[in-house]
């Protein structure tokens, strides 16, 4: 009688045993049905969708064993197979689960040295990061002898932008400059807001004659485009306004990156004074006159 008992308690277990883990199986679609979806098209799609399929291959395997030894469980070797069965469905559920809270994971990580390197307004990297990237580009410029160049670009008489249309204009235009300019450089060059409405480029493996050409360029854009529509008391108005910039270069009789952003800056301060609206080159003997190089 109470081996009998003990028969159908452990026919009972298989069965759990069988029928849990399909359905354990079939919860782990929904992580991996979660990360597929969040990811682009790619190879590690297709391969997360095959391992939909083969959860789902798994998940009929186990209800078709159900079926074939359903109470069939007599001896405690019986247990053996639902049990690693049942334990591998949770192996599963437990890798798929992990991976979604581990891309979860990586994506705010993600997003968080995104908005650590970026000027909120301007959607271009912030100072911080600038600091970070002239002191790698110089030691990479320093090591491998190559060319290395930055442009301090500064818009001419902002102030009376934000007099004249308030600062939500003044701050539509800063993002107009800010984008025009990110889409004027190449991919690797990078754009940074060096302060107020200062914008700097560091422009790697271009000399400081490549370097004045773009400024040039940008210059003369920048002076024939509108950067903003307006209506301002029922009329439209087309917002412009000119930039001045200093170019610099990393090059042999520069001490350091500092050295060579002080001389953009000298050369910017050049070009305000010499009527604004224009390009200036770093002067080696102005910064040395001035005794102004400043260490990184
Ligand atoms: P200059 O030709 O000599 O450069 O004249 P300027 O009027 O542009 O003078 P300066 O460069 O010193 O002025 C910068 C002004 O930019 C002062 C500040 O009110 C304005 N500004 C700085 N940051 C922002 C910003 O994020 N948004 C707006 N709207 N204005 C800003
Ligand atoms: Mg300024
Ligand atoms: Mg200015």
């Amino acid at each position: 009688m109470e081996t009998e008992q003990g028969h159908g308690l452990m026919t009972e277990f298989a069965n759990f045993l069988v029928v849990g883990g399909a359905m354990v199986l079939l919860l782990s679609l929904f992580p991996v049905n979660q990360l597929r979806r969040r990811l682009p098209y790619s190879p590690c799609r297709v391969a997360w969708m095959f391992l939909s399929v083969l959860i789902c291959c798994f998940f009929v395997g186990y209800l078709l064993y159900g079926m074939l030894f359903w109470n069939d469980a007599r001896q405690w070797h019986d247990l053996v197979v639902p049990v690693i069965f049942f334990l591998g469905a949770i192996f599963v559920l437990i890798v798929c689960l992990l991976s979604a809270r581990t891309a979860d994971d990586v994506t705010r990580l993600c997003h968080l040295e995104y908005e650590n390197i970026m000027d909120p307004l301007l959607g271009i990297y912030n100072r911080r990061y600038m600091d970070r990237c002239l002191r790698s580009e110089a030691e990479k410029s320093r090591r491998y002898g190559l060319e290395l160049a930055v442009l301090l670009i500064d818009v001419d008489f902002f102030k009376k932008i934000n007099d004249s249309y308030g600062h939500l204009v003044g701050d539509r235009v800063l993002q107009a400059l800010a984008q025009m300019v990110k889409g004027s450089v190449r991919d690797f060059d990078m754009v940074f807001r060096y302060g107020g409405e200062e914008i700097m480029v560091l422009l790697p493996y271009t000399t400081l004659s490549g370097a004045e050409n773009l400024a040039e360029r940008l210059r003369q854009w920048v002076s024939e485009r509108c950067m903003v529509e307006e209506v301002c008391n029922g009329a439209p108005i087309d917002v412009r306004i000119t930039i001045s910039i200093g170019v610099s270069a990393f090059n042999l009789d520069v001490e350091n990156e500092g050295e060579m952003v002080a001389r953009a800056d000298m050369a910017l301060y050049r070009a305000k004074q010499n009527g604004r609206n224009r390009v200036e080159i770093a002067d080696s003997a102005q910064l040395k006159q001035a005794g102004k190089g400043v260490s990184a």
